[in-house]
């Protein structure tokens, strides 16, 4: 950026009320690590059911008290043998018991074999299974017992799930600090845990600040007044929380003024462990938010090296902790997604915060690549590569819905057609 040499018309303005901003950007990962020092995990547990904890973040350790699965089974509908009892095909066995899943067989008797189901233990004696296609069967008629012949010769342990493959008795299944999955529930219950311990729903105030802004539904888009817009950013960071599992208390927009921006700090800082609010942190006259949060409490206004997204303020608020986020749509979604969504997860107690990026080609050009690192908004091709939306304004919504994730690119970086770049998957930044 240049300007212009300084004007003697112009009053100056002494150097200790210049923005610190202008002195130097923080590089993101200093940012990111100075907000992830302050988000120590909140206390607080809940006992939930199993069924109720996807996405929550676990208090305990999981310590399997028994072997899954807990007795060797068969993994296919067929028959159990003994391996040494079959000489060539014409061999002839007689089916003598039948073991169903959730039932228990016999010591299997020399020369014959049980007739068994997907799940069932494997009965004594025996050491293979043989499926039933691949098995010659004849009616019992007046015989006591159905008989078999068995095509290829068994071989020891085929179509056997062994005893503890999955789980063994004393192992830690899930860890203290693991977000539960769908997977997770389901192995959870699989060592008997119908209950779950996890930590508390982070609860999030969140308002907008901006004269400008619109409720939509509040008035039609052909009635909107000149310079007004509506307010989207509220839509995507409320929905942002809750798929982080925070429970949200929605305090609308807050006009551009310092005793409406102190008065809703003040209110936010009594029940929420977090106050999120968008717009009004960058350092001009209509941005109310540094000396709103200095009056109550403390806040170190960050002016982060990445684009989009440069204005950024962390603080506190009385016992609560404070973020602002840039108020352009784009510069507020991706900031949320890499640098919000980890404070929560911290404040969670999640272990697994960082986002793995994936090593992909670029199927595009960026030849103007900022000072600043950038996240570019790109999607996957069926080639294999990533393409980049045209537009990468941080005014532009489109460009977040057309995507399916960013492109981290390196501060100064040109990026040529092939070039391998770091792609983190909205996929991953979203759960
Ligand atoms: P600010 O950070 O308040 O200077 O806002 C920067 C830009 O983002 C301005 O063009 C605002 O009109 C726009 N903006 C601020 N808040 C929102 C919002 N909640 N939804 C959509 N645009 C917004
Ligand atoms: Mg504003």
């Amino acid at each position: 950026m240049s300007l212009a040499p300084s004007n003697a018309a112009i009053p100056t303005t002494p150097a200790s009320a210049l923005p610190a901003a202008r002195a130097s950007l923080k590089p993101f990962d200093v940012a990111l690590a100075e907000l992830l020092a302050r988000a120590a995990p909140l206390p607080g547990i809940e006992t939930l059911s199993t069924f109720d904890a996807d996405g929550r973040v676990l208090t305990q350790d999981l310590v399997a008290s028994l072997n899954v699965p807990a007795h060797d089974n068969s993994s296919m509908d067929g028959y159990a043998v003994r391996c040494t009892d079959w000489k060539n095909s014409n061999t002839v066995f007689q089916v003598t018991q039948r073991i169903q899943a959730g039932s228990n067989g016999q010591a299997l008797l020399p020369g014959s074999v049980a007739r068994i189901f997907t799940g069932a233990p494997i009965p004594p004696g025996s050491d293979a299974v043989v499926m039933q296609e691949d098995c010659e069967t004849s009616a019992a008629g007046t015989e006591p017992h159905p008989r078999v012949r068995i095509q290829a010769q068994p071989k020891p342990g085929q179509w056997i799930r062994r005893c503890g493959e999955d789980v063994a008795a004393g192992a830690v299944v899930l860890h203290r600090g693991e977000r539960m999955t769908p997977a997770s529930l389901g192995l959870a219950a699989s060592i008997g845990f119908a209950h779950l311990q996890v930590s508390k729903r982070v609860r999030v105030a969140l308002f907008s600040t901006g004269d400008e802004l619109v409720m939509p539904g509040a008035v039609a888009p052909a009635d909107m007044r000149p310079g007004a817009i509506y307010n989207s950013n509220r839509f995507f960071l409320k929905a942002l929380l809750q798929r982080l599992g925070c429970t949200v208390s929605d305090l609308g927009i807050v006009p551009d003024r310092l005793d409406a921006t102190i008065a809703a700090l003040k209110g936010a800082s009594q029940q929420h462990d977090l106050i999120l609010t968008s717009g009004g942190v960058s350092v001009g006259e209509e941005d109310h938010i540094k000396p709103a949060v200095q009056a109550l409490g403390e806040l170190s206004l960050w002016q982060i090296a990445i684009k989009p997204g440069k204005p950024f303020a962390y603080g506190q608020v009385k016992a609560a902790h404070f973020i602002g986020l840039p108020g352009n749509p784009v510069s507020s979604f991706v900031t949320f997604l890499l640098l919000v969504r980890p404070f929560i997860l911290k404040l969670q107690g999640a272990t697994e915060i960082a986002t793995k990026s994936i090593a992909l080609p670029a199927h595009f050009d960026w030849a103007k690549a900022d000072k600043r690192r950038e996240f570019l908004r790109v999607r996957r091709d069926e080639a294999g590569g990533l393409e980049l939306f045209a537009n990468q304004s941080s005014g532009v919504l489109t460009s977040a819905v057309w995507a399916d994730g960013l492109v981290d690119n390196p501060p100064g970086q040109a990026i040529a057609y092939g070039d391998t770049v770091q792609f983190l998957p909205f996929s991953a930044l979203m759960s």
